[in-house]
This record gives structure tokens, C-alpha cells and sequence, in this order.
């Protein structure tokens, strides 16, 4: 054998682990709208990291970590800076390493990524696209990028390719029950970095309910003292049953705010909800005058819808509210604020000669379609929404609040199905979908009984999440009233991070690309896919307990 040939034999056994012929694949989750992929690839361990003036503080600190966490997990410093006239220069190609420009004319969530063999181009008109596109550069890295380790040998390499993308729905929620079972700030903020990881945007926080209120209130130091704690709770899935244990927590008006500015730097807007005027044993716990009989109430130890529920005929409830959610509305800077409304049984109400002169003095009648009660509660919800557009804030609620009348302006949360939301966006309200069938997290994950932790029972297989199409079978001209998606965590029969995450994760994953991806960017088997060669590993490597695949 010749010299030369020698070479070629030995370049050519070399060739596919070099990283030449290597076969790259992108793998994002939620599938980005388009990816061209090319031929060659971009080194990405030591590259540099230039970032447009032109963007904001926030933005540029998005770019300045992603530097650093390069830096650390590589063990290779990528220099961060942030030059003047960084588009000419880029367009001029004369930067190298990855490039961040500001790009005006994009949507908020729009960004663009031009992988090069000397450079990433990454366009985006701020924040959120820019977010955005750094989460799909971590997705196509090694996992080792979302870990601790320090100097991991991997393949930093990036394949070429041009990936456009913006998502298809502008709410993009994930929500958690606190109340029932109380999770710690830590256990919060782990949950909404792995929301980030897949571009959610909107933590629904479920802050009160029978069982538990969590967060404190000024003029009201009881709601957490004594309505933060009951004094038992009910074992595993028997009713019958009490532990016995004092059990409870809050969050401070401090850790409040320190969970809300955590969540607003990974692009997540938290909406609080105070469940009303149903769901609040815990309160009547501390304040019995906000019920009709006057009490005593208990903290609930057990799951389920309480008959007792605030007194809607005293002035003094409504003075409560006002005063809450006015302290609620200034603890979260967001638009929205959760009210509840469902599962409110009217039981009391029909009784109580307070309830009954409030809907005499409001000619409020039964109709053959709702009672006059039901109509009660929309008087309730009307003041709440009046009092809180005064905060310049709107309210959501649970789909129970279409019966009756609904005052413009409110967004329903469709939870018993789809067709609340239908209803919904066909008169004109804005709607999110969060059905059962495909959208609650606390039902098991399979019916092998054996298999899964105990819980409130359904079944939610991934496949299940995924499948969910939300705009299906919906009134013409009603689309765009929906604006999005979200999945719900009841925490009755959960009270560890572990089970929580487990529940959460890999559902999340299938959750975020029925949020994100329009119907012909989704595929089922590929998706599994990239859960098993890549998601999994994220999830390892930032230390989530989550659900083997089947
Ligand atoms: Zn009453």
C-alpha cells in the first residue's frame, strides 16, 4: 500500500467520529417552526459571546449567564461583551462566535438562529425571543449544560442550520396547588425553571382552598396564622380517616415577591389565584364571620367541595375581598388575577336570610336556566372584577363562572371539558383551555395501579397530553379567543417534590408542544424520541425525578 493511500484509508476511518461525516441531528423541545439543516458544524466550547447594545439590561444579562454557563461547563472561557454597531459588523461578517442582535421588526416570542461554521447569528426583538433562542442553543448542546459539573468532555460542536420559530399560542400556562399540599419556595422555583427550560410563560399559583391558605395578607395576620394550618389530614385515599398531624405553611409577602421576580427573570408572569368565594374554609377558619352561620369553621382535613362557603349577603365579605385582593393585586405586578369560582354549592346561601336579602335587594331571580343563587355568585364575581380593573387588573376564572352572566372583559378557564371554552370564545370572551381529559396532571400517568403512586385516580398517559388538539371543533371566528393552553396539579393526594415532579415530568415536555407547535410541526413517535436520546438526560442532569418512559 502506498503512502498516500494509507492516508486516505486512515482519514477515512477517522472521518465519522471527527466530526466531518458525523450524522447530527436537532433535537428542541417544543419543535421549533422550521429548521433547514446544512452540512458542517460550529465548535461552541470557547467561542465568544457578542450581545447588541441595542438590547435592554434584562436581555443582556439572558446572554451574559449563557457566557458564563458555557464557560463553566466547558471549562473554556467564552468572553462575553456587548460592542456598538454589533449588526453592521455581523452582517459585514466580519464577528465570530455567537452573536446576538437586536432585530426590531420580530414578534416579542420571534427569534432566528443562522448557525454558521464561524458564527451563530441569533436574532430576536427582545426579552422573550432572545430567551427563547438561548433555550433552544442549550437544547442542541450536551446536556451538560444545564448541569453543575465543571470542564465536562463532550461534543460542543453545533450542526449548521438556519431554525426559525415564534409560538402558536400567547399563553402558555402551567399551574400548581399550594394549598392542599404546601410546596417550600425552593420546591417553586425549581418547578418554574423547568417550565422555562420548555417556554412556558404563565404560572397559574393556586394560593388558597379549604385545606390551607398560603400567603400572607397584612390586614388579615390570621388567614396565614391560624387558616395556614390544619390540624389533620385525611390518609391516602379513605375519607374516613385522619393522621391526626398539624400541617401547614405560608409564604411571606417577602417570599412572594422573590418567587415573582424569580419567575419574571425566566420570562414567566405569575397568576395568583384566590378561589371565591367557594373553596375557603381555610379563611372562615380564621375569620367565622365571613360564613353565614358565623361558625366555627375548620381548615378541611379531608379532599372534596365543603357545603360552607363565604356569605355573600354581608357587606363585610365583600369588604375582605376588597381589601385581599387589593394587597393580592399589589404583590403581583402581572395582568391577571385568578379568582376562582367553581365548586361553589349554594346550599348555605338558600338558607341564610343575609344571602336571601342581598338577592331580594338585587331582584335577582330564578330563571328556569339558573337559579337565583347562581346568579348570586355572578353578582359576586361582577363587584370582585369592578373593584380589581380600579387595580388595573383583569380576572380569570373557572368555566362555573359562564353560569348566569358574565361581565365583558372576564377570561374563562375551561376545566370541565372543552366546551366552556367554546362558549366562552363564541361570545367573545377570551378562553384558555385546561380540560381534564388532557390537561390534569394530579390523574395518573397509566392504569397499572401497581405501578403509579396513589392518587385521585384518571388517566393521563403522555401519549394523552400530546394528542390534545385545542382548537378542535371550534366556532368559526372563535380562535382567536383562545389564547392558550395550560395543564393544572392538584396536590390533594401529593405532598413530596418527589411525587410532584414526577406527576410534572415528562408531561411537561408533551404539554409545551401542544402549546407551542402548530399541528403539523407535532409527531408523536418523534417526540418520544427526543425524550429518550436527549429530554431525559436534561431532566437527569438538572437532578428532576420524572416518569420512565413506557
Ligand atoms: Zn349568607
Amino acid at each position: 500500500m502506498s503512502k498516500l493511500r494509507t492516508i486516505l484509508a486512515i482519514f477515512l476511518l477517522l472521518a465519522p467520529i471527527s466530526g466531518f461525516a458525523k450524522d447530527y441531528f436537532i433535537r428542541i423541545v417544543p419543535q421549533p417552526e422550521s429548521i433547514e439543516l446544512q452540512s458542517g458544524t460550529f465548535k461552541a466550547i470557547g467561542a465568544g459571546v457578542s450581545c447588541d447594545d441595542a438590547f435592554d439590561a434584562a436581555s443582556r444579562t439572558v446572554v451574559q449567564e449563557f457566557a458564563a454557563r458555557m464557560s463553566l461547563v466547558t471549562g473554556k472561557v467564552s468572553a462575553f461583551a456587548v460592542p456598538v454597531g454589533i449588526a453592521a459588523s455581523a452582517s459585514a461578517g466580519k464577528i465570530k462566535g455567537f452573536v446576538f442582535i437586536r432585530d426590531s421588526r420580530m414578534s416579542d416570542e420571534e427569534y432566528r438562529i443562522e448557525i454558521g461554521k464561524k458564527s451563530v447569528i441569533v436574532r430576536a426583538s427582545g426579552f422573550y425571543g432572545l430567551k427563547y433562542a438561548v433555550e433552544s442553543i442549550k437544547q442542541m448542546l450536551p446536556e451538560a449544560i444545564y448541569g453543575n459539573s465543571v470542564g465536562v468532555k463532550a461534543d460542543w460542536h453545533l450542526p449548521c442550520a438556519v431554525i426559525s420559530d415564534k409560538p402558536r399560542f400567547s399563553y402558555r400556562g402551567m399551574h400548581l396547588d399550594c394549598a392542599r399540599h404546601f410546596f417550600s419556595v425552593d420546591a417553586v422555583k425549581r418547578y418554574l425553571d423547568i417550565m422555562s427550560v420548555y417556554k412556558l410563560n404563565r404560572f397559574h399559583w393556586h394560593l388558597s382552598d379549604d385545606q390551607g391558605w398560603r400567603v400572607e395578607i397584612e390586614q388579615y395576620p390570621e388567614l396565614t396564622l391560624v387558616g395556614g394550618y390544619r390540624s389533620g389530614t385525611m390518609i391516602g385515599r379513605d375519607f374516613n380517616s385522619d393522621d391526626g398531624i398539624r400541617y401547614g405553611g405560608y409564604y411571606t409577602r417577602e417570599q412572594i415577591r422573590e418567587v415573582v421576580d424569580y419567575a419574571a427573570k425566566l420570562g414567566i408572569t405569575v397568576i395568583p389565584e384566590i378561589d371565591l368565594p367557594g373553596h375557603m374554609l381555610a379563611a372562615m377558619s380564621a375569620y367565622p364571620w365571613l360564613g353565614c352561620s358565623g361558625g366555627p369553621y375548620e381548615a378541611w382535613h379531608k379532599w372534596g367541595v365543603a357545603d360552607e362557603v363565604l356569605c355573600a349577603g354581608k357587606e363585610t365579605t365583600y369588604e375582605f375581598l376588597e381589601n385581599v385582593l387589593g394587597e393580592i393585586a399589589d404583590l403581583f405586578p402581572g395582568e391577571y388575577i385568578h379568582i376562582g369560582g367553581d365548586e361553589c354549592p349554594k346550599t348555605e346561601w338558600e338558607k341564610c336570610p343575609d344571602c336571601q336579602a342581598k338577592i331580594a335587594e338585587l331582584g335577582l331571580k330564578a330563571d328556569g336556566k339558573f337559579s337565583a343563587e347562581q346568579y348570586l355568585q355572578c353578582y359576586v364575581t361582577a363587584r370582585m372584577q369592578a373593584f380589581l380593573a380600579t387595580k388595573g387588573k383583569k380576572i380569570i376564572g373557572w368555566d362555573e363562572i359562564l353560569e348566569g352572566e358574565l361581565a365583558k372583559g372576564a377570561t374563562v378557564m375551561s376545566w370541565r371539558g372543552v366546551d366552556g371554552g367554546k362558549e366562552a370564545a363564541s361570545h367573545g370572551f377570551d378562553a384558555i383551555m385546561t380540560p381534564t381529559s388532557h390537561c390534569y396532571f394530579d390523574y395518573m400517568q397509566s392504569q397499572d395501579k401497581d405501578k403509579e403512586p396513589v392518587g385521585i385516580g384518571g388517566n393521563l398517559p403522555l401519549e394523552k397530553v400530546y394528542s390534545f388538539e385545542p382548537l378542535e371543533g371550534m366556532p368559526a371566528g372563535a380562535e382567536n379567543h383562545i389564547l392558550g393552553v395550560q395543564a393544572n396539579l392538584w396536590t390533594e393526594y401529593i405532598s413530596t417534590e418527589e411525587h410532584l415532579q414526577y406527576m410534572l415530568l415528562p408531561r411537561l415536555m408533551a404539554l409545551s408542544e401542544v402549546q407551542w407547535c402548530k399541528p403539523e410541526n407535532k409527531d408523536f413517535e418523534g417526540f418520544k424520541t427526543k425524550l429518550s436520546e436527549h429530554e431525559l438526560k436534561i431532566l437527569d442532569a438538572m437532578g428532576y425525578n420524572y416518569r420512565r418512559l413506557d
